[in-house]
């Protein structure tokens, strides 16, 4: 598994999390499905967190099948987690009360998790903090639009905020830091130490 070898050779720099993507899940055949959730259910006490999960709704997955499938994995997801209790890495596109129902319904989670990508609303933004989830910020922030993220970045408390980049090129978490840290009115090198903690206590990471 490649997320095994990253953390063999990196180290605890890297966390190593493990689940089944919902733009996959959505080009399953049911039987392939359930084979990768027999897959998952035996890797996953393994992981450092479970991730990425979760459900799309955006127009290239609105069909009904692809729905269908992505309810199955997700309700088999949680289902697992909760008797092996991981950090959640969630991809929630269009689907946050959808999204924020199953985590009632197959919750509590009590090590929590992240919204990654959030570009949801404050009041969106509260309901995953209530239930013990931290607001990851992505790329979204540098781009024109995302009304909703930007007027929510600026009210979100410090001790909740991840940053990231959605991709293996480190150097955009600083531009990320930076375009949030304008937003927020603070400092750019505090926000990547605090937000970089809130990491640490979301995955238990010890040591340097
Ligand atoms: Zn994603």
């Amino acid at each position: 598994m490649i997320q095994e070898r990253l953390q063999s050779t990196y180290g605890v720099g890297v966390i190593a999390c493990l689940g089944l993507h919902p733009w996959w899940v959505s080009r399953q055949s049911d039987s392939q499905l359930i084979a990768a959730v027999d897959v998952f259910a035996k890797l996953a006490p393994q992981a450092s967190g479970i991730g990425e999960i979760g459900l799309d709704h955006s127009s290239r997955y609105q069909d009904p099948e692809s729905r269908r499938l992505q309810s199955v994995a997700i309700q088999r997801a949680l289902e697992i987690v909760q008797k092996i209790q991981k950090p959640l890495v969630l991809h929630v596109v269009q689907a946050h009360s959808e999204m924020l129902t199953l985590l009632d319904q197959w919750g509590p989670f009590p090590r929590g998790g992240m919204i990654h990508g959030f570009s949801g609303s404050l009041e969106i933004a509260r309901a995953y903090m209530k239930r013990g989830f931290l607001i990851s910020i992505g790329k979204g922030i540098l781009k024109p639009g995302f009304v909703q993220l930007k007027k929510a970045a600026p009210l979100l408390p410090e001790n909740k905020i991840l940053l990231e980049t959605d991709s293996h090129e480190p150097a955009t978490l600083l531009t990320v830091a930076e375009a949030l840290s304008v937003i927020r009115k603070c400092n750019a090198p505090e926000l990547l130490t605090k937000t970089s903690l809130n990491l640490r206590r979301l995955f238990e990471i010890k040591g340097p």
